[in-house]
């Protein structure tokens, strides 16, 4: 530890160095073979790391060691920090301050430690900023090279897409307090707080300047940035943070990738979160049992990636999905073909980190040896998917009768879709592969400070010193030879340690025969350690030596390094192709194993689905068989209203055809004997308040809001789920609401919607609207059970078994009685003779009887 006279200077670098870091880093401070923290960022490490804080006069401190650094500097981003580490940049001399600056700054958004980073999600840093009435966003994420950028018109447009990008940190101009207020509130749990960043990086000039600084180009029409001032300050903000904040190289952020969210099927945050499309509704439930978890049968994390961001961003245009599908179905024709091109992608691993590892400079020799395992294989898979696109699909598409009489079924799609495409994208890299075969061992180790990296033969100068080495180490193992016969100790070694190099050993009972010139250097317990001035002349050519070579092993890894990055683009795009045929190759063979069928889409406005199946479920349900069913949605009968009893299945069917009808916009089969589901342009899902207890802070206020969003946003084109809405107030209340949502979806907007409810007398409706139709969920009662038959039938419930429900589940006859004769009492007193609701009055209800076109019906008959 340092004494008290050296600490003064060494705190006046550390207060220097603090100064100029962002305020909410922590630095770690090299101190030998440790790093330090003082003051406040100790009294704020300690406890998160779990180490012992100390003082040293009136200063607070820990430390932790600097070879096991990585996994306590995990456990500070994880909790939010950014750690700013700052290292000795010249050899300590004695008594001199040794100079110290900061390397690089890790953020949760921009770190490379494994052990944070899910295999299957991208590790995203986003920009967030508005100009007028736009929202611009970017995501970069450093570990893939993945840069993105999108201008959005509403906050409901922003909070979707961050939901579905769940970015690890985000920034925003740090004036702008509405956008903070409006990231704030998005926040779901687990997700970093946003937080504000110097507002003037966010200009459009400052931020062009940026671009076209990292990009290396003129002017980024390129990009198709130049109209949009949002976007393109929050990318410009995003390089900015990442290069001048925390002093990284963002080199790995080859292309950036503007997107248009009118290009997509429209999911909206809380779709995406109450259809469990990326992870479970509830935190205890298993991570598998959503979307994501029951399709995913990629066999690299990269493909695993891309299918997560697929299934969030499912397509709006048939050529495209078409062209996934023909892909699907060929894989699907050609089983053999398609397992053996799975069997080599899965030797690719992960391409995309393995290459933004190399580009930002953390990469070592095992990411080298990976990237050449990768390579091997691409000459091979570019040939298994040449085969795949002879297959021809056999007898085409099943005629489906599901198609609505005089719609033609579209021109058949090019046959292999996709394919020939993405076996475009795979360049073969002869020279690149050779190089890194002759260059790097078999199994390299993972420190490149040890050497032993480069093959021999690969490069003649540190071959000389390796030979230089072995003919050192033979000498050595000489010299004992010879030591042994002079002085006649059989048992004399020489051996070598870092604190005394190499060292002559003899045991006690030979201490007699130790010659005169032997220089005693250590006792140990059974026996003494020697050397002479000749071992110590050589132990400096052997150590002279090997420190040159693992010198010039790390300069030749440095040229390997650049070699690669020469090549970064064109990796990217072969990489992105085999996490594509990797994505497809996981729905073919979730087709091939549940049975699914391959969706007939086109533009007539029908949702048909014989004997659909709910993906999630149908995989995890363990004591009863999934029972299928049909939903029929089309401009004839565009709005389906479920009835039934609680626990019936009414949720279950709905959302299984939002779910379909999202897969099918992905390029995916679904999970139905037959489906027909033409282009949407969105699926909203709202639950009702008190059924969604997953969010705890849920209320009905909430769901209406949910519910305001839909009927300003909703078009004829879209699909709309709603599960019990209205049931989160008063029963009247909560009815009436439901009733209108339901007229107003009906005559106003046209969407295909599926209404579940257990609001029995709603079914009246559908008397009134004539694009309504009832159904409701079968129930048998038998001795003293209810069956739940799962099966969806036409034609309402009369009843909402409540009542029923008591006495089958055993509540006493007298009670099941008295609550028969309230029920009946209390239907008669809230009603007027009429039928009409008492609450309201006279003078709405007049104007009720105006706005209806029909007579007016009972409401309870
Ligand atoms: P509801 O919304 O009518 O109250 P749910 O849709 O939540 O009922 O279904 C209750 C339970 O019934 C589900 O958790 C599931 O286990 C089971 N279930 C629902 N639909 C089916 C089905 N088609 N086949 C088999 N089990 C089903
Ligand atoms: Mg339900």
């Amino acid at each position: 530890m340092a004494s008290e006279a050296q600490i003064t200077p060494m705190m006046a670098q550390y207060r220097r160095i603090k100064r100029e870091l962002p305020r909410d880093a922590l630095l770690l401070f090299r101190l030998g073979d440790f790093y330090e923290m003082f003051f406040e960022d100790a009294l704020t490490g300690a406890p998160v790391l779990n180490v012992a804080l100390t003082r040293r006069g009136a200063t607070p401190m820990c430390g932790i060691p600097f070879h096991a650094a990585n996994a306590y500097i995990g456990r500070l981003l994880q909790a939010g920090w950014k750690v700013a580490i700052c290292d000795q940049v010249e050899e300590p001399r004695k008594g001199q301050l040794v100079k110290r600056e900061v390397t690089q700054i890790l953020s949760p958004g921009a770190h490379f430690d494994e052990r944070l980073l899910a295999a299957e999600q991208n590790n995203f840093l986003a920009a967030v900023c508005q100009r007028s009435k736009t929202y611009g966003l970017a995501a970069a994420d450093l570990t893939t090279g993945d840069f993105l950028a999108a201008e959005l018109d509403t906050p409901e447009a922003l909070l979707g897409e961050l939901e579905r990008l769940r970015p690890a940190e985000i920034i925003f101009p740090s004036a702008d307090a509405s956008l903070e207020q409006l990231l704030g509130a998005a926040g779901p749990a687990g997700r970093r707080t946003p937080a504000g960043y110097e507002d003037w990086v966010f200009a459009p000039e400052t931020a062009l300047y940026t671009l076209r600084d990292h990009f290396q180009v003129a002017a980024l029409d390129g990009f198709g940035l130049k109209d949009r001032p949002a976007a393109a300050g929050a990318a410009g903000a995003v390089l900015h943070y990442l290069t001048q904040h925390l002093r990284r190289d963002a080199a790995a952020l080859t292309r950036l990738r503007l997107y248009q969210r009118g290009e997509f099927l429209l999911l909206d945050a809380a779709t995406l979160r109450h259809l469990e499309v990326l992870e479970p509704l509830r935190a205890d439930a298993p991570r598998a049992a959503c979307l994501f978890g029951a399709l995913n049968r990629a066999v690299t994390p990269m493909g695993a990636r891309r299918l997560r961001d697929w299934l969030s961003q499912p397509l709006a245009s048939l050529a495209l999905i078409r062209r996934r599908q023909a892909a699907v179905q060929v894989f699907l024709e050609a089983s053999g073909r398609h397992e053996e091109l799975r069997a080599r992608l899965a030797g690719v691993r992960d391409l995309e980190r393995t290459t933004g590892r190399l580009s930002a400079g953390s990469g070592n020799a095992r990411d080298l040896a990976a990237l050449r395992l990768a390579l091997e294989q691409l000459p091979a898979l570019r040939a298994a998917v040449a085969a795949l696109e002879e297959v021809r699909p056999a007898a085409g598409l099943r005629e489906g009768e599901l198609l609505p009489a005089g719609s033609a079924s579209a021109p058949p799609p090019e046959p292999a879709g996709l394919l020939p495409e993405l076996r475009g994208q795979i360049a073969e890299f002869p020279e690149l592969t050779d190089l890194l075969q002759r260059a790097i061992v078999e199994d390299p180790p993972l420190a490149l400070k040890e050497g032993g990296l480069v093959r021999d033969g690969f490069d003649p100068a540190l071959d000389e010193l390796r030979a230089a080495m072995r003919d050192g180490k033979d000498w050595v193992a000489r010299l004992q030879q010879r030591e042994i016969e002079r002085t006649g100790i059989p048992s004399l070694k020489i051996r070598f340690n870092s604190v005394f190099g190499y060292y002559l050993e003899v045991t006690r009972a030979n201490l007699d025969k130790v010659p005169p010139e032997y220089l005693r250097k250590q006792t140990i317990a059974n026996g003494e350690r020697f050397i002479t001035p000749e071992l110590k002349e050589m132990e400096g050519k052997i150590l002279g030596a090997e420190e040159r070579a693992v010198k010039l092993e790390h300069e030749i890894f440095q040229r390997l390094r650049e070699t690669v990055l020469g090549r970064l683009p064109a990796l990217r795009l072969a990489a992105d192709a085999l996490a594509q045929l990797d994505a497809l190759g996981a729905f073919a063979e979730t087709a091939r194993r549940f049975d699914y069928c391959r969706p007939e889409m086109g533009d007539g406005g029908a949702l048909h689905i014989r004997d659909g199946r709910h993906p999630v479920l149908e995989q995890t349900l363990a004591e009863e068989r999934f029972v299928p069913n049909d939903v029929q949605l089309d401009r004839a009968a565009q709005i389906a209203l479920i009835t039934g009893p609680n626990m019936a299945g009414k949720s279950t069917c709905i959302r299984q055809t939002a779910l379909l009808a999202l897969l099918a916009h992905t390029g995916s089969f679904v999970p139905a004997r037959e489906a027909r589901i033409d282009l949407l342009d969105r699926i909203f899902t709202r639950i009702g308040a008190s059924d969604d207890l997953a969010r705890g802070q849920s209320t009905f206020m909430v769901e209406m809001c949910e519910t305001a969003n839909i009927l300003n946003h909703a078009t004829a084109r879209s699909l709309v789920i709603l599960d019990e809405i209205g049931r989160g107030t008063s029963t009247f209340d909560g009815l009436s609401l439901a009733w209108s949502i339901v007229e107003h979806l009906h005559n106003q907007i046209g969407a295909k919607t599926l209404f579940a409810t257990h609001y029995h007398e709603l079914t009246e409706l559908a008397a009134r609207l004539p694009r309504l139709k009832n159904y409701h969920v079968a129930v048998r009662e038998w001795r003293d059970q209810i069956v739940f038959l799962r099966k969806i039938v036409e034609g309402g419930t009369d009843k909402s078994y409540g009542i029923q429900v008591a006495r089958l589940a055993g509540v006493p006859r007298p009670v099941i009685e008295r609550a028969k004769q309230i029920l009946a009492n209390l239907e008669e007193s809230e009603l007027t003779p009429e039928g009409d609701v008492r609450h309201a009055r006279r003078r709405d209800r007049e104007r009720l009887r105006e706005l209806t076109p029909t007579p007016q019906m009972d409401l309870f008959s």
